[in-house]
């Protein structure tokens, strides 16, 4: 895949025809910006080292993309309030369906952890889709390590549900009330929608 002249081609971007000829685009050939990552109030500092987008079709003909890299911020430790450093790996497949509707209708219990649905009805803006991806990475609460001792269990719940049959994930109160759904932005982006 040649990449001559401005980024354009990336603004509308067909990522059906990209997965079903197995293409692959790197940071290595291609500069992205990430101005959301770069405003975003709760990351002081950013900065991102690698990234690769694949595409693919599975095993069951479906087209999929994967979005992988590694990145490092700055967030305020949610307990004591100072910088944190972290570096994040991020690696998701993403099946793609031509509807919400048919999303809808998805047996995600066949996906693994690292994999989603996501529909995408249209060409897509790649850029803002990645970046949605490194936004989506970022820890929850991002705490230094040593705070993770000092505030005991409670943090640690708010983490993992390993342990806790009876904590009610996906309906309790509180901040995980804040997670974003991945793709919930991706009906704007398929609008072309700039921000
Ligand atoms: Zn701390």
């Amino acid at each position: 895949m040649r990449h001559k002249g401005p980024l354009k081609q990336f603004d509308e971007f067909d990522a059906w025809s990209f997965s079903r000829s197995g293409e692959r685009i790197c940071s290595d050939e291609v500069k992205f910006d990430f101005p959301r990552l770069a405003g975003d109030e709760a990351i002081s500092a950013s900065h991102v080292d690698h990234w690769e987008i694949s595409g693919r079709i599975n095993a069951k003909s479906e087209s999929v993309i994967r979005f992988q890299g590694r990145f490092s911020a700055e967030f305020s430790c949610v307990v004591c309030g100072s910088g944190v450093q972290h570096v994040i790996d991020f690696d998701r497949h993403l099946v793609l369906v031509t509807s919400e509707s048919q999303a809808d209708v998805y047996d995600e219990e066949m996906l693994d952890e690292q994999t989603d649905v996501v529909a995408c009805p249209g060409a897509i803006n790649l850029r803002d889709w990645l970046e949605d991806e490194i936004l989506l990475a970022c820890p929850m609460f991002p705490k230094h390590d040593a705070c993770t001792d000092v505030a005991g269990r409670s943090w640690r719940d708010s983490e993992s549900d390993e342990d806790t049959d009876d904590y009610q994930d996906d309906t309790a109160g509180g901040p995980k009330q804040e997670v974003q759904r991945p793709f919930a932005n991706l009906s704007d982006l398929l609008k072309g929608s700039k921000k």
